[in-house]
């Protein structure tokens, strides 16, 4: 794999900024989706249910786009400490290819299905 150009890397910290922005205006958006169902509220058993099964997948999306913010602004950091663009693990180039399309990401993509053969292994 290539190291990045000056240009990749200008591309790839703006995608890195603008995901950062929209992750964390959706995450201000769903934050009352967010919350705890009121059992107090007047509305019957099924939109009750409803509310609560709506709250519960407000919160796992939630959940995600957090995990994704702080690996967008992990990446963040190691562009300003000029580490951005090479695996954690071995070192290597990740490669502009699969940058642009995660650019927070933080392995290559052979150490990236290593990491997920032994995670699923046990
Ligand atoms: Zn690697």
């Amino acid at each position: 794999m290539e190291t990045l150009t000056q240009s990749q890397r200008a591309t790839l910290e703006a995608a890195l900024r603008e995901l950062a922005a929209e992750l964390e205006a959706s995450l201000a958006q769903s934050r009352d989706a967010a919350q705890p169902v009121d059992l107090e509220d007047p509305i019957g058993r099924v939109s009750r249910m409803d509310a609560m099964q709506q709250q519960s997948m407000a919160r796992a999306s939630r959940h995600r786009a957090t995990a994704r913010l702080e690996r967008v602004q992990a990446a963040l950091r190691r562009m300003k400490a000029g580490e951005y663009g090479d695996c954690l693990r071995c070192d290597e180039p990740i490669g502009f290819g699969r940058l642009a399309t995660a650019p927070e990401a933080a392995t290559c993509v052979r150490c990236q299905s290593e990491i997920e053969a032994s995670r699923s292994a046990g």
